[in-house]
């Protein structure tokens, strides 16, 4: 990249960050097309982009090392595929928070948090005032203002851009919650931030995508795509979509318009290979459980204090695993390629029939990194063939080798 900014002050003494200012907005980010629009470039933290961005270079295990004192065991398959733990379990809040995203364990957690004095501010992301899924990152210093950012806003979110609110805010500990990328660059920064604490919490994420790419996504796959205000892929393998007036909608995942959709999940998505967001200290998505129940992977001791600010509040059960997911991945692999579209009617008869016997659990969330990985490996290969060797991390690799991938 270029200079991180125009420089502001002359003294040496100063941290590169001290001397720094936010990318104007609208400039040509320095991880260029593959850019997730994290944040960090829109805060004075763009100083040490080169050495932070997940998307100019892939640092997993100094990463894993600085935030969980180990990289992953790669000969432990529940590590090779979910990152660093300590614990697994799947969870459900016994009194749901309405309108979250499943049953609003995150949120509670930021709740918490603030209540029992651990933080003195949350980093969540809450909706414009005009567009429900255009997102606003924030600095919630309230639990009414961590309880108004619950629910996914479905889209690229600038994160760290709040950053650049830290100094002189009087924060000094904070719990940041966040997706992979967001994480990766977070943690990049981290001994440079002004905080004596940092807890972060997680969350899985793939196939994210820009408002605009939302828009086609949701004109392509729904009967009502201005209704929707809150939708999911969950793990009967149909999207489940909510509109305003109540109304859920499913499709199957194998009746998707592929052609179409091709292209419309950004570059950065196209490109990660952070799904289970492996710098957390506390994961909370829904990948390895049952339907209807979160899955949660507490890394190291921070993850656990987290946990247990809700933990009472929780219906816990251990993961369970069953069926066999290969056959289906490399299925999935050549339709891919092939950009196949299937009738409606027949990507119904195959997803009762998965949803049957295909995997479950643990296995499910396999099924999906599986599949993810080995799509952008090939997504990598046809369109940053340079970047193939240096940007997928060594568990991925060993995923990947799994399958057979087509000729390039
Ligand atoms: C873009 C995206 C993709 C995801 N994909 C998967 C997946 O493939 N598999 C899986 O298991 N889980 C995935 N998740 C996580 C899952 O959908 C739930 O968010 C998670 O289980 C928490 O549910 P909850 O009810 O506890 O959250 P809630 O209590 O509703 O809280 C949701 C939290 O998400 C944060 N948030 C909202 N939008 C964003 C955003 N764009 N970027 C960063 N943070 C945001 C908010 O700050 C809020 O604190 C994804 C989440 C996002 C945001």
């Amino acid at each position: 990249m270029d200079a991180p900014g125009p420089v502001t002050a002359t003294s040496h003494s100063q941290a590169p960050h001290e001397r720094a200012r936010p990318l104007a907005k609208g400039s040509v980010y320095p991880a260029k097309d593959l850019c997730s629009q994290c944040g960090l470039c829109d805060s004075r933290w763009v100083a040490y982009v080169k050495s932070s961005c997940a998307f100019l270079e892939q640092r997993f295990e100094a990463m894993e090392t600085a935030a969980h004192g180990r990289s992953r065991d790669l000969d432990n398959q529940d590590e090779l595929y979910f990152g660093v733990q300590q614990r697994m379990l799947t969870a459900r809040l016994r009194r749901p928070i309405e309108g979250a995203q499943w049953t609003g364990i995150v949120s509670r957690i930021g709740v918490r948090a603030l209540e029992t004095g651990l933080v003195d501010a949350v980093l969540c992301v809450g909706q414009s005032e005009t567009d429900r899924f255009t997102p606003v990152p924030r600095l919630a210093r309230t639990p009414e203002e961590v309880l108004s950012a619950r629910v996914n806003k479905p889209t690229l979110s600038p994160n760290l851009e709040v950053l650049e609110q830290l100094p002189g805010s009087g924060i000094r500990r904070l719990l940041a919650i966040g997706v992979g990328c967001q994480i990766q660059a977070l943690r990049a920064v981290q001994p440079t931030l002004p905080l004596d604490e940092l807890f972060v919490l997680g969350l899985p994420c793939v196939d994210n995508v820009s408002r605009q790419g939302l828009q086609t996504f949701l004109e392509s796959t729904v009967s009502s795509p201005h209704t929707v205000v809150h939708y999911e892929f969950m793990q009967d393998f149909r999207i489940h979509f909510r509109h305003s007036d109540g109304r859920e909608e499913t499709v199957p995942f194998f009746g998707l318009d592929t052609p179409k959709l091709k292209d419309v999940f950004a570059p950065s998505c196209l490109s990660c290979f952070d799904y289970t967001n492996a710098g957390a200290d506390l994961v909370v998505g829904y990948m390895g459980a049952t339907f209807g129940r979160q899955w949660l992977t507490v890394r190291n001791p921070r993850g656990q204090v987290l946990l247990d600010l809700v933990e009472p509040e929780l219906d816990v059960a251990p993961v369970s695993s069953s069926g066999d997911r290969r056959a289906a991945v490399q299925q999935g692999i050549e339709a891919y390629d092939k950009a196949v579209k299937l009738p409606l009617w027949l990507a119904r008869l195959i997803g009762c029939v998965v949803k049957r016997f295909g995997p479950k659990g643990l296995e499910y969330g396999r099924f999906s990194i599986d599949s993810h990985f080995t799509r952008n490996a090939l997504w990598l290969r046809r369109h940053h063939p340079e970047k193939l060797e240096a940007h997928i991390p060594a568990f991925a690799k060993a995923i990947i080798s799994r399958y057979r991938l087509p000729a390039a």
